[in-house]
């Protein structure tokens, strides 16, 4: 379960990216985050995944709270988290495979359990059979797959993606949410953002919608 008790985030600056939010997201829900750009939708997944430390309140998740985390406790909540974030680039210097193995070596999983895990991911996400290539040889749909793979290899409990849907036209993105709906289906709590509502309208879903850091109706 997340959980935000009146949460703000202020950066050094001055700026109130996201104001006193308060609300939970139970485990296994599937939660759409809207917003125009600047509204504060990275800002609050970076909370939830410990990336920023709120400047007031709190933020729970799994029982945790993030705020009193150190050093060597964040890397156990890490394990339960999945992220899809655009500012974790793909490596053209390696294989599919070995990108979607990185959560795992960093882990230190062993080679032919990481390898078993790393090809149903690919598989699981339509890549299946591509993971010797090197990713630049992938589309722009294919390579936001890789990256899903790599979010997932680990089997987290919480998955957070922000803009996954950006730059795929509608097809691809409608593909990429059904995708995340499959995780969905295997009880992942997962949190979507996008600045296309138009795109969440189809799935029925509850829609936390932030303008300058806070919720509207
Ligand atoms: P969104 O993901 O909805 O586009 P962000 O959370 O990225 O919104 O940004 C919310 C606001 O916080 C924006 O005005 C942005 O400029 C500001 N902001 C984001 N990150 C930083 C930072 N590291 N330092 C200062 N301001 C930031
Ligand atoms: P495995 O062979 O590792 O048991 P599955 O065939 O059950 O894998 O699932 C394929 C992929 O789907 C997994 O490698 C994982 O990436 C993803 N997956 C399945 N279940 C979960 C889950 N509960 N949480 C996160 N990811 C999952």
């Amino acid at each position: 379960m997340i959980q935000f008790q009146q949460v703000s985030k202020r950066y050094p600056g001055g700026f109130d990216a996201v104001k006193n939010l308060s609300f939970e997201i139970p485990s296994g829900e599937l939660v759409f985050l809207a917003g125009h750009s600047g509204a504060g939708k990275s800002t609050l997944l970076k909370l939830i995944a410990g990336i920023e430390k709120p400047s007031g309140g709190a933020v729970i998740v799994n029982g945790q709270n993030m705020a009193k985390m150190n050093r060597s406790s964040l890397p156990y909540i890490r394990r339960h988290l999945g992220l899809i974030f655009q500012d974790h680039k793909i490596l053209f210097d390696r294989s599919v495979l070995d990108n979607v193995s990185l959560p795992l070596d960093i882990v230190g999983f062993d080679h032919k359990e990481s390898h078993r895990r790393v090809l149903a991911a690919l598989d699981k996400v339509g890549l299946a059979g591509k993971e010797k290539l090197n990713p630049i040889s992938l589309s722009g749909g294919e390579q936001q797959r890789l990256c899903i793979a790599r979010a997932v290899v680990h089997r987290p409990a919480i998955l957070l993606a922000d803009e996954p849907t950006a730059n795929l036209d509608r097809d691809y993105a409608h593909d990429i949410l059904e995708l995340f709906k499959s995780f969905h289906q295997v009880g992942v709590t997962i949190v979507i953002s996008a600045h296309d509502e138009t795109l969440m309208a189809d799935y029925g879903r509850r829609i936390l919608r932030l303008k300058n850091g806070q919720f509207t109706a």
